[in-house]
């Protein structure tokens, strides 16, 4: 995967695409793994109108370790099923987007996973950069309750 920062801004040319999916996370220093359904992964895409030859850039945003003391951001490792549906949503984008391709439904949701803790701001990259709440999706059915304990929490 290619380096890239994190930063949420569009570039020049490039379509973006954002989507909210569930994952699992894994600290290395401590081995714990935890669940999170506030995944945000980041596309870019561009269609070069002469060679119809596209590119996709694909960029999940990390978490790290809650326990451990500088514990490094941990990319999310994804049920192919989530990724699935992750596919499925963002070829429909590039056809809207590159091909002017016209959906009545709205992107498929995804199952959310069971997470037992609130999520945490501070040990999220996309709530550091902003684009935690940023998907215009609905929320997955909070299953863990994660969803109220949520509220209240402004940045
Ligand atoms: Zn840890
Ligand atoms: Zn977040």
């Amino acid at each position: 995967m290619e380096n890239w920062t994190p930063i949420f801004q569009r570039i020049a040319g490039w379509e973006q695409y954002i989507r909210q999916t569930g994952a699992r996370f894994r600290c290395s220093l401590c081995r714990r793994t935890w669940p999170s359904n506030k995944v945000i992964v980041l596309f870019h895409f561009y269609l070069d109108n002469n060679t119809h030859e596209g590119i996709v850039k694909v960029r999940p945003y990390r978490q790290n370790c809650k326990i451990c003391t500088d514990a490094p951001m941990e990319e999310p490792s994804f049920e192919m099923h989530y990724i699935e549906i992750l596919m499925e949503n963002l070829v429909k984008n590039i056809r809207k987007k590159c091909y002017r391709d016209v959906f009545d439904e709205q992107p498929r949701d995804y199952a959310g996973v069971d997470v037992d803790s609130p999520h945490e701001p501070e040990h999220c990259e996309g709530c550091i950069h902003g684009v935690c709440n940023r998907d215009d999706q609905p929320r997955p059915a909070g299953r863990g309750g994660a969803r109220g304990r949520g509220r209240g929490y402004r940045r």
